[in-house]
Formats: C-alpha cells, structure tokens, sequence
C-alpha cells in the first residue's frame, strides 16, 4: 500500500502517519518528493487495519492498494510517466533518446573520432562497455578503468552523455564516478545485490531485461532499484530467448507498449544485440519507436570487421546515419522529436 501525504503535511505529520503503520507491525519506507511525500507500506496482510488506522491522521491524503507484485514501478502507484533526466536530456519525454557505440571500448583514439561523428548525426548518448559480460573467459574482457577513462575524455570532447555496463557491486563505486547511466546487463538482471546497490546511488540505471525473463520478472527487478531509493530507472528490451535460430535473440516489440501499460517507467529497445545481425537492426529500431520506445541503444563501429566484440550486429557509419534519418521521420509522426 502506498500512502501519499498532502503538500501541507508537516514532518511531525509525516513521522506519525509511519509511527502508526510500524505499530502494526508493518514496515514502511519514505520517498520524500519535491511537493510530496510518499510512505511505502510493507509486507501489508490487512489493508483495512491501515487505512482505519492512519485514514483521518493529519496530513494523509491517498491511500492506494497496489496490486501488483511490483509497487512503486506500477502504473498505480505513478499514473505519469517518469522522465529521467540526465543533465536536462530527458528519457521518457517526447525526445527520442539515441545511445549509440561500441560493443566495448577498444582504444582512445577510436573511440574520440566515433563519438565525434555520432554526435554530429545526432545522437545524445555515448556507450561503450570498459567491463565485458562474455560468453567466454578467454575473450576480450574490456579495458576496465582505462576504459572509463576514455570515455569520460570523449564526453569532454562531444557533451555526450556516457552509458556503461557495470558489472560486479565492488565496480559500482568506480563506475559511478565516470558514467552518466549504469547499465545492469541482461545477464545481471537479477542479481539483486548489485539492483540494491546501484538503488543506494543517485544515478540513472538503464535495466536490460534478461534473456529468460518475464515483464514481471524484470519489473521485480526494477523494484529492487528503486525500492533503495533510486527512482531513476529506464528499461531497456534486449531481445529474448525462443526457438527462432535466424536471429541472436527475438525482439519482443510487444514488451513496449505492455510495460508502458503496466509502469510509468520509460522503456527503449536493444535492436542489435536481439538481432545479432547489422542487417536487421534498422528495421528493428524503426519498429521500436513506432511501438512507442522512448529510445534505441545501438551497436555502431568504425570498422565492424575488425571489432574486438559483437562486430556482427555493429552498424557501420553509413548505415548508422540512415537509421538516424528514419527515426527522424518516424518520431515525427508520432509527435516526438530527435
Ligand atoms: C551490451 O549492451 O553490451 C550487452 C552486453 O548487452 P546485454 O546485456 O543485453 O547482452
Ligand atoms: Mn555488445
């Protein structure tokens, strides 16, 4: 149960209203708000208990049953749409965000002149991983630190904003201090210590859905974060597991306008690594944003040959300039902008 407090409540109105609940035996959590706060009922058995015991207390205004298993990622809970904003880019509102990169950071120089050129097409968002999720031990694992170092000199060269993965709770210190979004892998999605700790840090997380997971699954998840206090959470469709072979993993277009029904969370789409393939990847993206995606992640490479991870699915310049084109014309038509 979620209880919001009116603008006129007090911090003593505040601290009886949860007094009160943990009398019951409920545990309860606060989410102090610009205007208002909200107290985050836990572990409720008996809702009638609450609501006759904190219902005419000074300063309530709304008592809402959530549901769902999930509670503050549910729509319920935040009729609005949340728009995370990363240094006034804002993800969720009518900008289409475009993250585009390389699979990993491979050298300085590479990635100063890609970053440059993405920039100039359009894009707002600079990825690229310094810590590698690989299938195998003995592939190339990213650069660690000396990676995030050169990213962070590449968002000093083009304003863009950095979106990196980050993979073990020990990294989430060092990460935090060059990166402008967390990214929490597919792989990780449900490794709940690390969703708790980066829900202790003020930066926003973009959650991949897991390759098996459900919407549920990854709502759960995100709940993780943002029960910890971080309510800067983006949802990201990677593609999941089927039977299909044709693809790496299948697109599950359907997941963005579900998600957009049942959370207030805004949600972009991964077509490259769901395709695994650069020819499909436009397509995919055009797709997504029609669905309704507030964005795209997306593989680009100045040499995808050559690429030391995922070359397969990485856009060369060209082609990343025409998908930069189509979706211009697509948010269009949907009332949203580049
Ligand atoms: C990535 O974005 O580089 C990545 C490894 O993606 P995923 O976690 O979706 O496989
Ligand atoms: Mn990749």
């Amino acid at each position: 149960m979620i209880i919001t407090m009116s603008v006129q409540a007090t911090k003593e109105d505040i601290e009886r209203v949860r007094q009160k609940i943990e009398e019951l035996g409920y545990g309860t959590k606060l989410f102090p708000g610009e205007k208002k706060t909200v107290i985050h009922v836990i572990g409720v058995t008996d809702r009638e208990k609450i609501v006759k015991a904190v219902e005419s207390l000074n300063g309530v205004e709304n008592l809402i049953p959530i549901l769902s298993p999930y509670k503050l990622a549910s729509r319920e809970f935040h009729p609005e749409d949340t728009i995370v904003s990363i240094n006034g880019k804002r993800i969720g509102d009518k900008m289409i965000a475009v993250i585009a990169g390389p699979c990993a950071v491979e050298s300085e120089t590479m990635m100063i002149e890609l970053a440059c050129i993405l920039k100039e097409s359009g894009a707002q968002f600079l990825r690229g991983g310094a810590y590698k999720p690989r299938s195998s031990p003995y592939s190339f694992q990213g650069l660690g630190e000396k990676g995030l170092e050169i990213l962070a000199r590449a968002r000093e060269k083009t304003g863009l904003y950095i979106v990196t993965e980050v993979l073990s709770e020990i990294d989430v210190p060092l990460v935090y201090k060059y990166a402008d979004i967390l990214q929490i892998g597919a792989r990780n999605m449900q490794n709940f210590p690390l969703l708790k700790t980066v829900g202790r840090f003020n930066k926003p997380v973009l959650l991949k859905r897991g390759m098996s997971a459900t919407i549920e699954e990854w709502l759960m998840a995100a709940e993780y974060i943002l029960s910890e206090g971080n309510q800067n959470v983006i949802l990201c469709e990677r593609g999941i597991r089927t039977f299909e072979t044709y693809t790496r993993n299948t697109l599950d277009i359907s997941a963005v306008p579900v998600v957009k029904h049942f959370s207030h969370l805004p949600i972009i789409i991964d077509p490259s690594h769901s395709s695994g393939d650069w020819r499909y990847v436009n397509a995919l993206a055009r797709a997504g944003i029609a669905a309704g995606a507030d964005g795209i992640i997306v593989e680009v490479h100045p040499d995808p040959a050559n690429a030391l991870s995922d070359g397969k699915q990485s856009l060369k310049l060209e082609v990343f300039k025409e998908l930069m084109e189509e979706i211009k014309k697509i948010a269009s038509a949907i009332g949203r902008t580049l």
